[in-house]
């Protein structure tokens, strides 16, 4: 019927009720798509739990707190875990990346004993475990050498999966990493093995917050040579399309919220999956404007993460992944 006015669009009849809404929704948000990341770390203490004052609700945990804080959140329904490993002894080359003993390989066995349908996804890098603080080998001038650091994250991922990894993640940003990591896995025996890809990471401030959890500042210089410009899409799909040349799984797009654009980028450029990563100065700004009860951290949480999905991702890191799937079960 039209109004005095004629006849117009009356977009509200599918917004009348909530069973008419549920049903014209087009985005879904599922606890299966969230990974919930954690920081591990090797101490003798073994109660050792240290909250990270710049991400609320974060901590760095000792094998047996996080074993019991993930078995906590998999009664919720986590289904993924990205693992963070900080190591008593850091030097130059950062060998606990790689040492068969190191403080993310017995997390990984610990979890995959422990929970063995929880997919334990790892991050590769150096820099929490480099004395520099750097994702790569540092030459004495400070520049980051790509070609010689390859070998190293490849080790790193060989070294995981190896402790029984069910995927790598790749975040260091190295040209050729994705092809040397997936060489060396499928060299010894490996190749069923994904691999996630940190593939469009930009050089982002964003990352504050994590670098306090992860003690993984840079002593000296920043990352900009090696992460992306923040002004940069069409860089996006040459990294992307790189990445999948070299054999990886899943593209991921690192920080979230100022990436949406680059998020929906390649969702539709290409056809494997898309992660992304709703990085730690996005869940600390959420935080303290609702400890100041400047918003409602659930509806901004769930709307957060459902954007991310509306966006065109597949997968979702975020260290909202606890309170979310609490509030999900709801
Ligand atoms: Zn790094």
């Amino acid at each position: 019927m039209s109004s005095e006015f004629g006849d117009f669009h009356r977009g509200r009849r599918l917004r009348r009720s909530p069973g008419i809404r549920a049903l014209v929704r087009e985005s879904e948000l599922r606890p299966a798509d969230l990974v919930m990341p954690y920081f591990v770390v090797e101490t003798d203490d073994a109660a050792f739990r240290k909250p990270i004052g710049s991400m609320p609700g974060q901590f760095q945990l000792s094998l047996a707190e996080l074993e019991k804080q993930v078995g906590a959140a998999v009664k919720n329904g986590l289904a993924a875990v990205l693992l963070f490993g900080i190591p008593k002894e850091k030097d130059e080359l950062g060998s606990q990346a790689y040492a068969d003993e190191g403080i993310v390989q017995e997390a990984v066995r610990r979890l995959k004993d422990r929970f063995p349908q929880l997919t334990v996804i790892t991050d590769v890098c150096l820099c929490e475990y480099t004395s520099h603080g750097h994702c790569g080998m540092v030459r004495k001038d400070g520049a980051i050498l790509n070609d010689p650091t390859l070998e190293l994250l490849a080790k790193s991922a060989l070294s995981h999966v190896r402790a029984g990894a069910d995927m790598v993640a790749p975040s260091d940003m190295m040209d050729g990493r994705v092809l040397a990591i997936r060489d060396a896995l499928d060299e010894h025996g490996f190749s069923d093995v994904p691999l996630m890809s940190y593939a469009v990471k930009y050089a982002s401030a964003y990352y504050g917050p994590f670098r306090e959890a992860a003690e993984s500042t840079p002593k000296f210089g920043d990352r900009k040579t090696h992460q992306m410009d923040p002004a940069n899409w069409r860089e996006a799909l040459r990294e992307g399309q790189a990445d999948l040349d070299e054999g990886a799984d899943i593209l991921m797009v690192k920080p979230g919220l100022p990436y949406l654009d680059i998020v929906r980028l390649l969702r539709d450029s290409f056809d494997a999956p898309i992660a992304v990563y709703n990085v730690s100065g996005e869940y600390s700004m959420v935080k303290a404007a609702a400890q100041n009860g400047w918003i409602d951290e659930e509806r901004v949480v769930l709307e957060t993460l459902t954007g991310f999905k509306r966006a065109g991702a597949d997968i979702i890191l975020s260290y909202h992944t606890e309170d979310a799937l609490r509030w999900l079960n709801k």
